[in-house]
């Protein structure tokens, strides 16, 4: 920018330029920041996506000059994954974080509809890693491991066809998140003429989709020719290997074949160079910034907008919250330029305010249900109760009726006993008397008369007679008769 610009936009600033008598120092501010950015080291995260075996591994190898020992994968994958890989690379005395990120099993599945959708979710899962710790209280962005994706490197096979639906599909998905750069891989593999019409096809089809690619800028002037040649030359057509030859006098890296050999730095034979010049040695820190400015920012917006974050109120003007107790009022003049942090503050004591009464409410309605729940269960436990009590009283009635009938048997029994004992003892009696008053002699013969079983029957019968037909008055007579017989037993004594 011309001096007297600069003079122009102060005035317009309500600065007034002055020109300075002697050498101040302010001018190594440039300097100190490089110096600081050095110290600090770079991070640079590399995503790739393409089919497996299309020549990602060997492209970033061929890349970075490293075999960075990535592992080869099968076609086998159930589903895509994505890999992350970081580097600490050194080349001069400026330290390099590189991230390598591969999507492992793209494009081997039979469905391959939501292929895209596991990229989509890393690259959004990085934004939201960036956002949480750029919205804590203690952040500590200074050494905090950015993980966002500064590029996609995205291998397109080289048909000579045109652009497969799963590129179309996967690039129109992430060209709002992502800086792509479409390349066409294994460059050798296709004829020269071939390989023209085959990049007029593929630039055109992703114009008609709208898909966006990046394009290198062209507002810097010092790059900004090399930059808009390069925008014609895309997407660039390349060839990957770690091999070298001796072509000539000079080590190459090169692929050979019967006919001939394809050297991957010949700008002759592939796009390698250039993809190398704009990827790493100008537009690096220009993919960074981009990112940052408008892949996350727009992520951001969009996240903070979904949470209810506005710049502006009901009317279209700028959010404002009450200065702080203390600020004086010198201080409200910077308020307006706190716009947007002020209507962070409000949105953030709104939000907070709508979270406790929906903490409360949902807390009053849990406490609601308990009770509910707590009366339901009583209620459940006192009918138990009752229908315990009421089985119980019935168990008891019919215990207690059952006494009473043992009872009643128990007393017939012992009356049948002591009546029982009666009889006998009169009969015993009565036996007893029979036999004093009969002869010796008869005696006898009653002897022989048992032993006959005519007599023995007799007398059984008359046994059973002497129990069953014991008349009132014979039994008042055996009871009289066993008075006296005590009675005169107790006279002897
Ligand atoms: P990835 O699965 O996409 O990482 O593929 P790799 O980098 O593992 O490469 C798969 C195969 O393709 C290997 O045999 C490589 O040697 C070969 N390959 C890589 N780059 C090229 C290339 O530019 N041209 C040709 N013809 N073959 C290549």
């Amino acid at each position: 920018m011309a001096s007297s610009e600069v003079a122009r936009q102060l005035q317009n600033d309500n600065c007034r330029p002055l020109s300075l008598s002697g050498h101040v120092g302010f001018d190594s501010l440039p300097d100190q920041l490089v110096n600081k950015s050095v110290n600090q080291g770079f991070c640079f995260n590399i995503l790739c996506i393409g089919e497996t075996g299309i020549g990602k591994s060997t492209l970033i190898d061929t890349l970075f000059n490293t075999s960075f020992d990535d592992r080869v994968s099968t076609h086998f994958q159930p589903n895509v994954r994505l890999r992350a890989q970081t580097y600490e690379l050194q080349e001069s005395n400026v330290r390099l974080k590189l991230t390598i990120v591969n999507t492992v099993g793209f494009g081997d599945q039979i469905n391959k509809e939501d292929s895209y959708q596991p990229i989509v979710d890393y690259i959004d899962a990085q934004f939201e890693a960036y956002l949480q710790e750029e919205l804590k209280i203690k952040r500590s962005l200074y050494n905090y491991h950015d993980t966002r994706i500064h590029v996609c490197l995205y291998f397109i096979s080289p048909t000579g066809h045109s652009l497969k639906t799963l590129d179309l599909l996967t690039m129109k998905n992430l060209d709002s998140k992502v800086n792509i750069i479409p390349v066409i891989a294994k460059a050798d593999t296709i004829s020269k003429t071939e390989l023209q019409k085959f990049k007029i096809k593929l630039m055109s089809e992703l114009v008609s989709n709208g898909v966006q690619i990046y394009q290198f800028p062209t507002d810097d002037e010092t790059i900004s020719k090399i930059n808009a040649t390069m925008n014609g030359h895309l997407p660039f057509a390349v060839v990957g290997s770690m091999e070298e030859m001796k072509i000539g006098n000079k080590m190459v890296k090169a692929r050979q074949y019967p006919w001939g050999i394809v050297q991957v730095e010949n700008e002759n034979h592939c796009d390698f160079v250039k993809l190398r010049e704009m990827l790493i040695c100008t537009n690096m820190e220009d993919l960074r910034e981009q990112t940052h400015a408008r892949h996350y920012e727009l992520y951001r917006r969009c996240k903070l907008e979904e949470m209810g974050f506005r710049d502006t109120g009901p009317e279209n003007k700028p959010v404002r919250v009450p200065l702080l107790k203390g600020y004086t009022d010198s201080k409200k003049s910077i308020s307006h330029s706190h716009a947007s942090v002020e209507s962070l503050q409000e949105t953030y004591e709104a939000k907070r305010h709508e979270f406790f009464g929906e903490l409360q409410r949902k807390e009053e309605e849990m406490r609601q249900m308990f009770v509910q729940r707590v009366k339901e269960k009583e209620a459940i436990l006192k009918e138990a109760e009752r229908e315990l009590q009421a089985k119980f009283e019935h168990l008891k009635r019919l215990h207690q009726e059952e006494r009473m009938k043992l009872e009643e048997k128990r007393k017939l029994l012992e009356d049948d006993m002591i009546a029982f004992n009666k009889r006998k003892a009169a009969t015993e009696l009565l036996q007893a008397q029979a036999f004093a008053s009969t002869p010796s002699v008869s005696l006898k013969k009653d002897k022989d008369r048992k032993k006959d079983p005519g007599f023995r029957l007799e007398l059984l019968c008359f046994d059973v007679r002497d129990h069953e037909i014991v008349n009132v008055q014979e039994q008042s007579e055996r009871e009289k008769l066993e008075r006296d017989r005590i009675s005169h037993r107790e006279f002897q004594k």
